[in-house]
């Protein structure tokens, strides 16, 4: 199940050039103002605490809080990423940027069902009271970086812009996942030792790790 359908300018996993004005870039941007995502399914969240306490929450500006520390300081986009039905291009690049692979500084367009999934599991933790920001410790890795990732799936949908991995302040990893599967936008990985979850949009599955 999905929260929309894809929007087709955006090509999930595509590296973002540096230079945004490439022909390139120039013509998806053009693409990306066109289009129209939204494809809510308004059932998804019926029988929630999310959707009792916002029962149009998916049909509101969808926002997202968003960290990630890194050797120069903490990255943060805090905002609307998607309104009126439409992707936001600045907000949708911002996070794209803050999700890039830091060690390679590689940023691809990552999947917006991904930051509705991140979206959604935010929003939940709101309803109960917390209000925290997503501390990102993975976002997209390079197949280079995760080949070098000990006991990272190969095929993992981190190379791809399908994947977070992160925690947040204020909400254990374990009700944390529960929000995610809650959610069925993909496969969610509990990570107890390390405090961590993975969300992906990719298979519903879930398990947990070490
Ligand atoms: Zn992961």
């Amino acid at each position: 199940m999905r929260f929309w359908a894809m929007p087709e300018a955006v090509e999930v996993g595509k590296e973002l050039s540096n230079e945004s004005q490439s022909p390139t870039w120039q013509s998806s941007r053009r693409a990306f103002l066109k289009m129209t995502g939204a494809a809510c399914v308004p059932g998804l969240l019926a029988t929630s605490a999310l959707a009792q306490a916002a029962p149009d929450f998916w049909s509101m500006p969808r926002q997202i809080w968003l960290q990630r520390k890194t050797a120069r300081g903490v990255e943060e986009f805090r905002g609307v990423y998607f309104a009126d039905g439409k992707l936001l291009l600045e907000p949708y690049l911002q996070i794209c940027r803050i999700l890039r692979d830091v060690r390679e500084d590689v940023a691809v367009q990552m999947s917006p069902v991904l930051l509705d999934i991140l979206c959604g599991v935010q929003g939940i933790a709101r309803v109960h009271g917390v209000e925290a920001p997503l501390e990102t410790t993975s976002g997209h890795r390079t197949a280079r970086h995760n080949s070098r990732l000990e006991g990272a799936a190969r095929a993992s949908l981190h190379i791809e812009g399908r994947a977070w991995d992160g925690r947040m302040p204020g909400m254990s990893p374990a009700i944390m996942s529960e929000a995610a599967k809650y959610l069925r936008g993909g496969g969610v990985g509990l990570y107890v030792d390390r405090r961590f979850v993975h969300v992906d949009d990719g298979r519903l599955r879930s398990w947990s790790g070490r």
